[in-house]
């Protein structure tokens, strides 16, 4: 088989599998005990690490706000572009605390589970969710510590559900509890949330993750108080409940990205929905030029092991086949063993793919039909820079960039060349950070002059071309549709 080097594989690869001077996937790191030392955090920018996921779930205000401040003058030492994306944790519904901080559940037994806050011994579990007894039903399905324990409600008195034990099991201390089958009355906005996007709105991160979100509205209510707060802070929407699949569409619009929340998604849905959902729900997020993480369980095993397991790898290198903009570690990195080994496999995973992908010129790959159903100009741009890039052999799409709409636009159509989005915004940059294949590089303000000067400046600067070689140049949208002027052009540098 042969192997063909461009112009942007790295020199300094000596075996035949040479690789790309830019990862196009990006990797999210959740931070965590694991990793929150400063000599961590470097190692994993180094390895280009290009958002870090603050996950609201655990952790004080004041080890959230030292982690910002860490992340971001490690970052601003090395001169890399990395965003910090504040994760709420939304309505998750645990179980309290027992008597012996466990109890076992007997497959075909009784037990209930209270909304009084006791402390739970054997038979009686307390929860946290002090509206259950309302939102619960005869039949409906009560999912114990990520799906492992299944009971199913038999009768509800007063603030006591009665529960059979269908899967059996050990039942710790605040373990997680999902009701798939029921109509949760609860907002997905929760007290906690809003003390959090408090400190998100102080701490001026780069994105907040919204959990359990069901619809637009849920992400509107967040987006209301932020305002409030006189912030916009881009909102990513957890697509972890099945009125999420059916509202997808109105989800996308009101936010800036999607999460595919793996982890709640496959126990509120069948774990084996799950797959062809993903690849369905890449595709739509790219259908509105949103980026698209794919999260949860990507390297498992590597909480306590040093090498993944083969399936995990499959699972990485399917997410980047399938065109995800970023891939996630949670535990992993947190609180795993080995943080910065799990960084390194994956990144070692996605360029095997990308190198892969870059050699059988099967980057670009066009979204098949977009079921909005209309062919608005931004499509038709994107389009046309995928065929240039392809056609020219081009080895970067530089993209001058104020808000980094037009950056936004071109990553979706995932060109084979990288987008080189060019901004004097570090903010924006950051933000950047999340797209697949964007690579954010900062300037004064761009000179919309002379588009060639700035050509040379960034390539040079990017290591991109030779000189002669050919760059195209595409500028010139707008959040606004209406002030839309895009602009392309082909130069020799
Ligand atoms: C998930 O459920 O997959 C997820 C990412 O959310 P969390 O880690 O907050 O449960």
């Amino acid at each position: 088989m042969k192997t063909h080097r461009s112009a942007e594989t790295s020199s300094a690869t000596k075996n035949a599998s040479a690789h790309l001077q830019w990862r196009r996937t990006k990797i999210i790191a959740t931070l965590g005990p694991a990793s929150q030392k400063i000599a961590t955090i470097e190692k994993l920018l180094q390895l280009d690490v290009n958002a870090f996921r603050l996950n609201m779930s655990h952790g004080d205000h004041d080890s959230h706000r030292q982690l910002v401040s860490r992340i971001r003058r490690t970052a601003k030492r090395l001169d890399k572009h990395v965003a910090i994306i504040m994760d709420l944790c939304g309505p998750k519904i645990r179980v309290g605390k027992f008597e012996n901080d466990a109890i076992d559940l007997e497959e075909g037994t009784k037990v209930v589970i209270t909304s009084r806050q006791v402390i739970g011994k054997a038979g009686l579990i307390s929860s946290q969710y002090r509206q259950l007894h309302k939102d619960a039903r005869p039949g409906e399905r009560i999912l114990l510590d990520d799906g492992n324990l299944e009971l199913k409600v038999s009768s509800i008195k007063d603030t006591e559900v009665h529960c059979n034990v269908i899967y059996g099991g050990l039942l710790k201390n605040h373990k997680g509890m999902n009701l798939p089958d029921s109509l949760l009355s609860t907002p997905s906005f929760t007290a906690k949330d809003k003390e959090d996007a408090l400190l998100a709105v102080q701490a001026d991160v780069d994105f907040i993750a919204l959990s359990f979100v069901r619809n637009a509205a849920d992400v509107q209510t967040l987006q209301r108080y932020l305002k409030k707060q006189n912030a916009e802070i881009p909102i990513i929407a957890k697509i972890e409940k099945p009125e999420a699949i059916d509202n997808i569409d109105e989800i996308l619009e009101a936010s800036y990205g999607i999460m595919i929340a793996r982890g709640d998604l496959g126990i509120e849905l069948p774990a084996e929905s799950v797959p062809l959902l993903q690849q369905k729900l890449i595709q739509k997020a790219r259908e509105y030029d949103r980026p698209v993480i794919v999260a949860t369980q990507m390297l498992e095993s590597m909480i306590y092991a040093a090498r993944p397991t083969r399936a995990e790898v499959g699972d990485v290198a399917n997410a980047a086949i399938g065109s995800a903009d970023a891939v996630m570690l949670s535990g992993e990195t947190a609180s795993g063993k080995f943080p910065v080994k799990a960084v390194e496999t994956m990144d070692r995973i996605l360029r095997e793919i990308e190198n892969h992908q870059w050699q059988n010129k099967s980057f670009g790959q066009r979204i098949a039909e977009s079921s909005k159903g209309e062919f608005p100009v931004r499509e038709a741009v994107a389009r046309a820079a995928l065929n240039l890039a392809n056609d020219l052999k081009l080895q970067g799409i530089i993209i001058p960039t104020r808000s980094g709409t037009t950056a936004r636009i071109l990553a979706a159509a995932r060109p084979s060349a990288p987008c080189i989005g060019v901004c004097s915004s570090e903010k924006v940059n950051r933000s950047l950070a999340l797209h697949w294949g964007v690579v954010p590089v900062q300037v004064n303000e761009p000179s919309t002059h002379d588009w060639r000067a700035l050509c040379t400046i960034i390539s040079d600067k990017c290591n991109l071309t030779q000189s002669g070689h050919t760059v195209l140049l595409v500028s010139g949208f707008n959040h606004d549709p209406q002030l839309n002027e895009p602009v392309m052009k082909i130069l020799q540098v």
